[in-house]
């Protein structure tokens, strides 16, 4: 029979191991270009949240190239929390290639990719765990209603998330950003996806692991503009579409077959008019629509045909996605530390 006193240092012991055993690393990231302003709020949301959950944590900041006195800030930030890593690239990669780079150097069990705008409210993190513990892997936030972005940009982005999953051939989730949490199973499947061309979304989508959502509400930007003009807008979205979907090579064969077709007949009823009516000559215009319609349809078709080729010509220079310029790594403290 142990005396009290090595009865309370067993239980500690038996404490000490339970806790180390229930203790997951968290690892948020977050890429930033030209964030300067919303560092030390982000930071302080996402610190508060973070210690409240009784867990290992580690954010990773990504400089993606800014203008401004970003890196400074998060160097500052760093000097005071050693919890925090600064990855450096060398130049602007854009967000997907920054936020590749901050996954890839994640060292958690989970990980969380975080706009540093404060569009994502942190808060969510520890509803997204709690999914975790209950064995998922992905679990995506959608987002319910956009505050402060315009009606037109609403619109598309409905109508873009439908077009794409009507048409590609992974499940990709609708009006999900890429606030998400990830487990250690993703992290290593996206280390595995080679692709220099990353639609973020759908490579999460793609590998197929056990997935779930939870609804929040997206908040307006904080502070500063955001990155996203109409144009790269567009460009993302033609990434998506050809990313994860050949349908737009099979539309350029069908509308091909269907004009052909077409033309057969209109071809047929000319032949006929002709010898009937002797018509020769008149049928100036619709030679014309013909023509021009028929030039028109190959040049779209060619095009479509080109984005797909610069995409191979991309993947096949097989260049890394991201260069680091310097890195300085956190300090992971477990509560054991503490
Ligand atoms: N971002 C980045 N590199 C870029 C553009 C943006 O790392 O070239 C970061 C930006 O700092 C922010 C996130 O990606 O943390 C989302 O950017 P933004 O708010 O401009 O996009 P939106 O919220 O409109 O999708
Ligand atoms: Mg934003």
């Amino acid at each position: 029979m142990p005396n009290s006193n090595e009865e309370t240092s067993l239980n500690e012991m038996f404490d000490g191991i339970c806790q180390r055993a229930c203790t997951y690393l968290i690892s948020v990231i977050i890429p930033c270009h030209n964030e300067s302003e919303n560092i030390e709020p982000l930071y302080h949301r996402v610190q508060t949240v973070l210690e409240g959950m009784q867990q290992a944590w580690e954010i990773i900041f990504i400089n993606d190239g800014s203008s401004d006195d970003t890196l400074l800030r998060l160097l500052a930030l760093r000097e005071k929390d050693k919890r925090v890593t600064v990855i450096n690239l060398s130049r602007n990669f854009g967000k997907e290639a920054a936020l590749t780079s901050g996954l890839d150097h994640a060292n958690g069990d989970v990980a969380v990719p975080l706009d540093a705008d404060l569009q994502d409210p942190p808060e969510l993190i520890p509803e997204l765990f709690a999914k975790f513990l209950e064995g998922y892997d992905v679990i995506n936030a959608i987002r319910n209603k956009r505050l402060g972005e315009s009606y037109t940009k609403r619109l598309s982005s409905y109508l873009y998330y439908r077009l794409l999953d009507k048409i590609s051939n992974v499940p990709i989730p609708h009006d999900t950003g890429d606030y998400r949490m990830l487990s250690r199973r993703v992290l290593e499947a996206l280390k595995r996806m080679p692709e220099r061309r990353r639609y973020m979304k759908g490579l999460f989508a793609w590998t197929g692991y056990r997935t779930t959502s939870i609804h929040y509400q997206r908040e307006p930007r904080h502070a500063g503009q955001t990155g996203w003009t109409y144009w790269k807008l567009w460009h993302f979205a033609v990434e998506g579409i050809t990313s994860f979907s050949h349908v737009p090579l099979q539309l350029a064969s069908y509308l091909g077959l269907t004009i052909a077709l077409t033309s057969f007949i209109a071809a047929a009823y000319l032949v006929i008019d002709t010898l009937i009516y002797g018509n020769s000559v008149k049928g100036y215009p619709s030679l014309m629509v013909t023509v021009l319609f028929l030039g028109g349809v190959q040049l779209m078709a060619l095009g479509i045909i080109g984005e797909y080729i610069s995409r191979i010509y991309e993947e096949s220079k097989n260049r890394p996605i991201y260069l680091v310029q310097d890195i300085w790594s956190s300090k992971i403290v477990t509560l054991q530390d503490e």
